[in-house]
């Protein structure tokens, strides 16, 4: 039986866990603590993630190992890679974890990019308004994640309070995008380089947090070949093995892009039940060298993150919604669940998804 190992022990790591039962594959997770959300369906190493006697335990009980976020420290990655297979490869988290080299590469794979400029200094700041202007977001270069790290500059008068708040560490200077939609694309590459993709999801944030995903959403044929060619290409440049997922912006029929994840993504939980093979199940497949799973998709998906604490009652569960419980604690801003939605059509499937929404929302 083949053991993957995860480094993180969230609810990323407990679906791919679950999702591995039916591919008789046994996971083990390491986390710092001893009841995060995967501990609940597979056996847990609760240690930091730079303990290196822990990682060395991770790699001894692996064939193969695999993270569920990006801001595994590399240093540890590299450890575990050089006692056992890491996918994705060290490489790919390098560029995930820096947004200066993750701009610059979309652009050498001709994935346009919001004007941005890199900020280590005030005189630096000086500069990038000079040429980024205003509205835009002064964003760390490291360890951002849903809206944090971030802050919005109305006036050039806001600049010197943000670069003071985000404590003068690197940074970028991004003009803020007008954009119609967010999209997002979810590819996977398996070892032996085969990639497939599921349809693009529209998605919509509020305060920096995803609520909501749609999927497929509705883009035009040239739209959707153009966004799976350059997803394509970072995959190749990256020699990235697993799912790869990238966060774009659709302004006036153009995408630009965001930021990718090397992982399964917030934004793909609608596959569970809303494409024949989950993000999660693909991500193992492809780890584990098996042939990746049809990423088609019979019904129209939907996902509604629950924000906060769980809500008494949805009232809806059963007529093609599904919720997942992820065991957390509630507490103001925490993801602790989502609702996935299917329905044979486009409006059947709006309909279920405002109503949970509003559910949802009451959740705060
Ligand atoms: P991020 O932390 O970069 O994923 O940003 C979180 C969310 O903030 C995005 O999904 C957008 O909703 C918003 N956002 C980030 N960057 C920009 C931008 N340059 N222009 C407009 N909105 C942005």
């Amino acid at each position: 039986m083949t053991r993957v190992g995860i480094v993180g022990g969230g609810q990323l790591g407990m679906m791919l866990a679950e999702s591995a039962v039916p591919l008789g594959i046994e996971c083990l997770t390491l986390d710092p603590s001893p009841d995060s959300p995967a501990s609940r369906v597979a056996p847990a190493i609760v240690a930091e993630y730079d303990d290196r006697s822990a990682l060395a335990e991770l790699a001894a009980s692996s064939d193969v190992v695999t993270y569920e976020f990006e801001n595994v420290p590399v240093g540890s990655a590299t450890f575990l890679a050089e006692r056992v297979p890491v996918f994705p490869s060290p490489e790919s988290l390098r560029f995930a974890q820096d947004r200066l080299l993750e701009k610059t590469l979309f652009e050498e794979i001709g994935l346009p990019v919001a004007p941005f400029s890199a900020v280590a200094t005030p005189e630096e700041l000086e500069e990038a308004l000079d040429v980024v202007g205003v509205p835009s977001l002064l964003k760390t270069r490291r360890l951002g994640y849903d809206g944090k790290g971030q802050v919005r500059l109305a006036s050039v008068d806001d600049a010197p309070g943000a670069w003071r708040s985000l404590r003068e560490v690197p940074c970028l200077l991004e003009a803020l995008v007008s954009f119609d939609r967010e999209l997002s694309i979810l590819g996977v590459r398996g070892r032996d380089g085969s990639v497939a993709f599921y349809p693009l999801t529209e998605n919509v944030h509020r305060e920096g947090i995803l609520r909501t995903s749609r999927a497929p959403a509705s883009v035009a044929p040239e739209v959707r070949d153009a966004a799976e060619g350059r997803a394509r290409e970072l995959m190749e440049r990256l020699d990235h093995v697993g799912v790869l997922t990238i966060e774009l912006f659709e302004a006036d029929d153009m995408l630009l892009a965001n930021e990718f994840a090397p992982r399964v993504h917030n934004s793909g939980h609608w596959t569970i039940e809303g494409a024949a093979t989950s993000q999660f199940e693909n991500h193992l497949r492809a780890i584990c060298g098996l042939e990746l799973g049809a990423t088609t998709t019979p019904t129209h998906g939907a996902m509604v993150n629950l924000i906060g604490r769980l809500p008494d009652d949805l009232g809806l569960e059963g007529d093609g919604v599904y919720v997942h419980r992820y065991g957390k604690q509630a507490r103001p801003g925490r993801k602790v669940g989502h609702v996935t939605i299917v329905a044979a059509d486009r409006d059947t499937r709006d309909r279920v998804l405002q109503q949970v929404t509003l559910s949802a929302d009451n959740v705060g």
